[in-house]
């Protein structure tokens, strides 16, 4: 007889098999993905402590943050929400900041999120320990600046990777004497009413922030571009006729507000068709795909028309690289205010910022009372935090000379600890708020496990992080997304060979990946150690669901659950293999 793998007498674990041994979970951040966590984890994980660490004053992470002038979404907003909680009341198809940071806020509120989060708590640093299996973090409270140390057994980084503001590195930047500041970090309380405004950079708060200043009264405007970027069209006009809307009607009715909230099957149809045009536009990715060639020419045409009236700027701007190299974006009004006269559309690259105004490398100098620099985050690197997994290694060292995250979601050498929205989670078409239920809900499978059958840890597989990349590399190669274009979803602050900001496939592709992690992935640790019983999990030979009376037992469990129909899988009567309709419904699940 061969020689067992345990060497330990095994002594049963006198608890039900579905006992839920306590587990301790922290989450970084109470934006988009830390809300759905706040959801999901209460409501799928037993006698779970948890707490989500949020820095700022309130939840709805760079919904909250970012408070420039025609901050909007940038994608329909009845794609940009929660799967289980639709709105009726979006104002406009580009929902304003302002709605986007209600609705997240009264999520929360309407499933009980707010009691688990912390706010004005910021995480200073976390560090895995190996001895004890757990994360140790230090939080500092802002208010007070008191700081405490915190442990965990799981760590979920919530923090989305557009949330670490990125300032130009201009020489001189410090020295202007005028009004400052930078699309995310924005003095609400300014008035630029007359004032002479540089604004640095054409990405998409550029793109949000221009429209709305040239319209303030005595404004003027001085736009520093060096970048070439697509300008889109919201959506074709068959979508917009599909959608029962005019082709550029980009409001809401208070009718049709009302028709939503009445009848939520309409408000369900009109969202279906938004997530099926952004789900089945993923050719445009493809280099020399049709739709990637058709789109060029059609935007090319629509942005020339628009620019009409000042041709150089169009000879600029319209690149030469697909469309979605940079992510494009439907910019409305975007260029309608380039040609306006109180705006000067200025590609001479800047030599230094001087204490009046801006010098250009051409000699010009131009002077203005404010400075806006819409120049984006840092998103090449990890959390402005350490966090520190086995052995001492830093997620910054892990993250060089590119970020990567299996999945977009572990990393190995850091154990128990999983990202929302890391590297290669933004999506170029289609549904990011899916997608980060997927990553949640990714998650939280691997907490009931960890908890369920007494695992300590988990671990990606060093190899499977290999895979990735060279999956990773390869894929990207017939995308436009290695195209020449200055983007950040590339390595190296954005001119990298490297893709870190995408997923590699389709909205539908990264569904499917997330939908049942690959255990084999990863590697475990046994609570115990590794002489334990790897089936000590199983308990005394009880589940919780056993009744010791009559109804429902001591641990509250209904003894009869397997029968209740929300349990059961009710397959389809009759003989499928003849319904063409049954062959192309999804796998339940
Ligand atoms: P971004 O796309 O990274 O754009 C930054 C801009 O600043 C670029 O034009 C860049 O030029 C320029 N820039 C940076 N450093 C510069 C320097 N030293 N000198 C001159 N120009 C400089 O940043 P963003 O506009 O803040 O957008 C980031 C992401 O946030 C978006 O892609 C999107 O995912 C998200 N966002 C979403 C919404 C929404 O509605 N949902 C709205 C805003 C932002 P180069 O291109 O030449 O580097």
């Amino acid at each position: 007889m061969g020689s067992t793998e345990w060497s330990m007498p095994l002594q049963l674990k006198n608890e039900p098999l579905d006992g839920h041994r306590p587990i301790k979970v922290r989450v970084i951040g109470a934006g988009y993905s830390g809300i759905y966590l706040g959801i999901r984890i209460p409501q799928r994980i037993r006698n779970v402590d948890f707490q989500i660490y949020e820095q700022n004053e309130s939840v709805g992470g760079t919904w909250w943050v970012n408070k420039y002038p025609g901050c909007a979404c940038d994608i329909p907003s009845h794609s940009y929400q929660y799967t289980f909680n639709p709105n009726p009341n979006w104002s406009a198809f580009y929902a304003p900041q302002r709605e986007i940071c209600a609705y997240l806020q009264g999520t929360a509120e309407k499933y009980g999120v707010l009691r688990f989060v912390k706010l004005l708590h910021k995480v200073e640093s976390c560090q895995w320990d190996d001895g004890k299996k757990k994360w140790i973090l230090k939080v500092r409270r802002t208010d007070t600046n008191e700081t405490f140390e915190d442990d965990a057994d799981m760590l979920v980084a919530a923090r989305g990777n557009l949330s670490d503001p990125a300032w130009p590195k201009i020489p001189g930047l410090k020295s202007f004497e005028g009004e400052i500041m930078h699309s995310a970090v924005w003095n609400e309380n300014y008035d630029f009413k007359n004032k002479r405004v540089g604004i640095i950079g054409n990405g998409s708060s550029a793109i949000q922030i221009v429209p709305s200043l040239q319209k303030i009264e005595g404004t003027k405007l001085s736009c520093f571009v060096r970048s070439k970027t697509w300008i889109t069209n919201p959506f074709g006009d068959s979508v917009m006729a599909k959608l029962g809307l005019k082709p550029t009607q980009l409001q809401f009715t208070p009718e049709q507000r009302r028709e939503f909230a009445e009848n939520p099957e309409k408000l369900f149809a009109f969202r279906k068709i938004i997530e099926v045009d952004g789900s089945t536009i993923h050719d445009v990715s493809l280099r020399d795909s049709e739709m990637q060639r058709g789109a060029m020419v059609a935007f090319s045409e629509s942005m020339k028309n628009k620019l009409a009236a000042r041709p150089e700027i169009s000879d600029f701007l319209i690149p030469s690289f697909g469309i979605g190299c940079r992510r494009s974006t439907p910019g409305p009004g975007y260029l309608e205010a380039l040609i306006e006269s109180n705006v000067d559309f200025i590609t001479d690259p800047i030599e230094v910022i001087t204490p009046t105004g801006v010098a250009l490398k051409s000699g010009r100098s131009v002077p203005v009372d404010t400075l806006v620099c819409a120049t984006g985050f840092n998103t090449s690197s990890a959390p402005p935090f350490p966090i520190y997994g086995r052995g001492g290694l830093s997620l910054q060292e892990r993250f060089t000379p590119y970020p990567s995250a299996y999945l977009s979601v572990a990393v190995d050498s850091f154990p128990n600890f999983f990202m929302m929205l890391g590297p290669n989670s933004a999506i170029g078409s289609g549904s990011l708020t899916s997608m980060l239920e997927k990553e949640g809900d990714y998650i939280v499978k691997c907490i009931r496990k960890l908890q369920k059958e007494d695992y300590a840890t988990m671990t990606v597989k060093p190899e499977r992080m290999r895979d990735w990349d060279e999956y990773c590399l390869e894929y990207f190669k017939k995308t436009v997304y290695t195209d020449t274009c200055h983007s950040w979803y590339k390595s190296e602050g954005g001119s990298g060979d490297r893709i870190i900001g995408v997923w590699p496939g389709s909205p539908l592709h990264a569904l499917e990946a997330l939908r049942s992690p690959r255990w084999e992935d990863y590697n475990w640790e046994s609570v115990g150690g590794d002489n334990v019983n790897k089936l000590r999990w199983l308990g005394n030979g009880w589940s919780i669901t056993h009744s010791k009376g009559e109804g429902e037992n001591e641990w509250g469990g209904d003894p009869g659950w397997y029968i209740e129909p929300r349990f059961v899988d009710f397959p389809v009567p009759g003989q499928p293999e003849d319904d063409p309709e049954y062959k192309l419904r999804p796998f339940s699940h």
